[in-house]
């Protein structure tokens, strides 16, 4: 779709109010709505935000050392004509992911869309193409009358009970997606006491992730329409379930369509490219937590022996490793298990490509594959014993992790890692300057 194709859809659609959003370097959708008055105008020049709106945290306090500041103009974010949808839910209202702009109509270096394309097409000059699929899993919350928020205790694991119990939501979210053209593969109750899951159908990289993230505005959406709290914090609760965003990469052989991961044998289903690029993706595996799992409550998430992984370590079919082969030869892909809901998208899928592809580069070695032992179980002399490290531990660590890893800075230089690395740095700054209820309760009266 061109421009003009995007202001007929936008005449079609009836649309009176396009919300035209971008994602932030928190992950955030930040948007304006725009009246149908300026549709051309903006459609053809894009809409303006300031630069040094990239520095602001989570919090909305702006990193001090940030590139971009009062003084530092703007960005234009431009409709992306492939990436609109009308929002069923919503009176005569659409949505539109942007990207951005320079005030000279020129790419701007800091935009996170703009950053996937540039590592996709190392894979495309070398005719290789990626397919995604990002499966996010969620927990329901029902407000109480304190303020306070408890989970919707829907029924056990992967039960019909727990769909029953929400399946006029659930169905909704499927239905809702499926008229915006976003295919649903499936929906779940899962693991954790109040958790669904759902996957989209996998896609380009940039598609992928621009379908997921407007997925997760619907399931908040209509959660919201409910009373409910549709939360992608990653262990919102120490005893429940954390949420993961379970990444699947393909690579495929883009004249001939072959897929470039699959070759081996039925207990080797990797080719000689799918071990590199495992091999990369190990390699690389300390500094993608920096923008796989961004905040401090991902760590608290990342422990071992809870499916969701700690370890550094590769498998065939086994869901206590960090990078899982699912599906043997057939359709042979690679599953990344460590990330989560609060990374940045685009900036995620653009960590993980740009390690696989080092490891392409480098040939790097994976290693034998763990198939029969669920290593979260492995204690750390154990791990050691076996060569098995550990991801970071916390986010300070991964984010001197990502520092560190010039393949990945230089994925997303020259401008949006280190300021990404000030917005966090910022918030590990307020979560060491406040004061947890834990601490109230431990050290109150003590010693
Ligand atoms: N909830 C687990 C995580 O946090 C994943 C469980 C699964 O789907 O295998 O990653
Ligand atoms: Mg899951």
């Amino acid at each position: 779709m061109n421009g003009q194709d995007l202001l007929n859809r936008l005449k079609e659609d009836k649309i009176e109010n396009l919300w035209v959003t971008y994602h932030d370097y928190n992950g955030r959708a930040c948007a304006k709505t725009i009246p149908k008055s300026r549709f051309a105008e903006v459609v053809e020049g894009g809409v303006v935000f300031a630069r040094a709106n990239l520095n602001f945290g989570i919090d909305d306090h702006m990193a001090a050392d940030g590139i971009w500041q009062a003084q530092t103009g703007d960005f234009l974010a431009l409709p992306d004509p492939d990436a609109y949808w009308k929002l069923p839910y919503l009176d005569k209202t659409a949505i539109a992911l942007c990207n951005m702009l320079t005030e000279e109509y020129q790419p701007f270096d800091g935009c996170p869309r703009q950053i996937l394309r540039r590592t996709l097409s190392l894979f495309a000059e070398r005719d290789m193409a990626i397919t995604a699929a990002l499966e996010a899993e969620f927990s329901l919350f029902a407000k109480t009358d304190d303020g306070d928020v408890t989970p919707c205790r829907a029924g056990g694991m992967f039960t019909l009970a727990g769909l029953n119990q929400f399946a006029d939501f659930l169905q909704d979210i499927v239905a809702t997606l499926e008229a915006m053209g976003i295919q649903v593969e499936q929906m779940g109750k899962e693991y954790g006491a109040s958790q669904f899951e759902f996957s989209v159908r996998y896609d380009a990289p940039l598609a992928a992730a621009d379908r997921y993230l407007i997925s997760k505005e619907v399931t908040r959406a209509l959660a919201l329409q409910r009373g409910l709290i549709a939360s992608y914090m990653p262990k919102p609760f120490t005893d429940l379930a954390g949420n993961g965003l379970h990444a699947n990469l393909g690579l495929w052989d883009r004249r001939a369509g072959g897929n470039l991961l699959a070759g081996g044998g039925a207990d080797n289903p990797l080719s000689e490219i799918g071990r590199q690029f495992v091999g990369g993706l190990l390699a690389h595996a300390p500094g993608l937590c920096g923008l796989g799992a961004p905040t401090v409550n991902s760590y608290k998430r990342l422990q071992p022996a809870s499916w969701a992984p700690a370890h550094i370590a590769w498998g065939l079919g086994n869901r206590g490793v960090l990078l899982r082969v699912p599906d043997g030869n057939k359709r042979c892909r690679v599953e990344y298990r460590a990330g989560d809901n609060t990374c940045n998208p685009y900036f995620f899928l653009t960590a993980l490509l740009a390690a696989g592809w080092d490891g392409l580069r480098k040939k790097a070695d994976p290693g034998a594959p763990f198939n029969d032992e669920d290593v979260g179980h492995f204690s750390a002399a154990e791990s050691g014993a076996r060569g098995i490290r550990f991801l970071p531990r916390s986010l300070p660590a991964a984010l001197d992790a990502l520092e560190k890893d010039e393949i990945l800075m230089s994925a997303l230089a020259p401008v949006a890692g280190r300021e990404f690395l000030k917005v966090k740095r910022l918030e590990l700054e307020t979560y060491n300057l406040t004061v947890h209820p834990w601490e109230r309760q431990m050290y109150l009266e003590a010693p």
